[in-house]
């Protein structure tokens, strides 16, 4: 691929430093927690319009905040290179943006209208400067990503609508490494119950289905299942794995109770599929069920599937020398810190997804910071990635 340092300049003169921050800042003052994105969604569309994009709002199964997909086209053959985020905040007190010495502050300053700040300027610059010889950029930005307010469906209904390119940027918040595989992630919580009220050992509480005991049972059954599946491993995301953080149940030693909980995570590996672990999970919960004569009410919620990057396939090399012409050398491979919309774009969408944004601190905290370098530096590896790869 030619990316010759005429043609870097050109995208690093073409990308708009003060535009970014000013797109950044426009996107933070408007708070958005999750399942509140309606706002800034609305605000997002506006600023694409105003610059000059064709805009859609597909609903995506949440009407609160129906989602924006924009595109630019060069109207010639090529390749869709998408550029994804999401628009909606973690749950904690708002604070406002404000940019101060080359940093840029506020709720979602790294996680992640900061990086999304970075790709609409990347689509911004490549437009302007026509930079792609073919294909075209899709831009998109949804609700529901935070868990666990949000359940990540609004972008599993994006892709299932079609709003989908052949390869998915995301500028979320790593940056030391290409993130080349992960885990999916299941949040285990089950109830066991028992009917009536609670009773005293002696006043018939010891001839109650005994809900501690089967509780007991469940843990050690989750010890077996994670010794049966620990064997799938991958050097980098590493083992899968069935893990009780929480057992708790009981109010005073002679009592029998009418409740125990039971919670914990179910991790696992791509190729795996979720329908099978969500088979041996029902049949381990109901086994327990009918042997303890208690009543058990299993949940096993989906938070995202595990993923392997196709380390083969064109986004990658186009990614990696645009990181290398930027920064002078490729990321090394690494494994996802995190579970993000990536791992469903490859799962679900049968797409290649980097996640790759600024490296920015105090994700998930009220000190969210991004440098504006680093921000610049995203959108010109998003700008020369989209020249590399939307070619015909
Ligand atoms: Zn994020």
């Amino acid at each position: 691929m030619l990316l010759n340092p005429e043609l870097v300049q050109r995208v690093r003169d073409a990308v708009q430093r003060d535009r970014l921050i000013d797109t950044a800042i426009r996107l933070i003052e408007v708070p958005s927690p999750t399942r509140s994105g309606g706002a800034v969604a609305d605000r997002l569309a506006h600023m694409l319009i105003a610059d000059g994009f064709a805009v859609e709002r597909p609903v995506c199964g949440w009407p609160q905040a129906p989602a924006v997909a924009a595109r630019y086209s060069t109207g010639r053959p090529g390749k869709t290179l998408q550029f994804n985020g999401h628009l909606d905040t973690v749950h904690l007190p708002f604070v406002p943006p404000r940019v101060e010495n080359g940093v840029l502050f506020g709720s979602g300053a790294s996680d992640m209208k900061g990086g999304l700040a970075a790709a609409y300027e990347a689509m911004r610059a490549v437009r302007d400067a026509g930079l792609l010889s073919g294909g075209g950029i899709l831009l998109t930005g949804h609700d529901l990503h935070e868990s666990p307010w949000g359940d990540g469906t609004q972008v599993d209904r994006l892709i299932e609508a079609g709003y989908l390119g052949d390869g998915v940027l995301l500028p979320e918040y790593v940056s030391d490494r290409l993130p080349v595989a992960g885990r999916g992630l299941a949040i285990m919580e089950i109830t066991i119950s028992r009917p009536g009220v609670p009773q005293h050992e002696v006043l018939g509480g010891m001839e109650q289905p005994n809900v501690i005991a089967a509780g007991a049972d469940i843990v050690r059954r989750c010890g077996e299942w994670d010794r049966q599946v620990r064997h799938k491993s991958h050097p980098l995301a590493g083992r899968e794995s069935v893990f009780i953080g929480q057992a708790v149940g009981g109010e005073i030693y002679n009592q029998s109770p009418v409740e125990y909980r039971v919670s914990g995570t179910r991790r696992w590996l791509a190729g795996t599929p979720f329908t099978e672990i969500e088979g041996e999970f029902k049949a381990l919960v109901g086994e327990v069920a009918h042997e303890t004569g208690t009543t058990i009410n299993g949940k096993l919620n989906f938070v995202r599937d595990g993923f392997e990057l196709d380390l083969s396939h064109p986004l990658v090399a186009a990614f990696q020398s645009a990181h290398a012409a930027v920064t002078g050398q490729t990321l090394p491979h690494g494994p996802k810190p995190f579970v993000d919309d990536g791992n469903t774009f490859i799962a679900r969408g049968g797409v290649p997804a980097i996640t790759h944004g600024p490296n920015a601190t105090g994700a998930h905290t009220l000190h969210e910071a991004a440098s504006i370098d680093e921000l610049v530096r995203v959108a010109v590896v998003y700008a020369l990635t989209a020249i590399g790869f939307c070619r015909a």
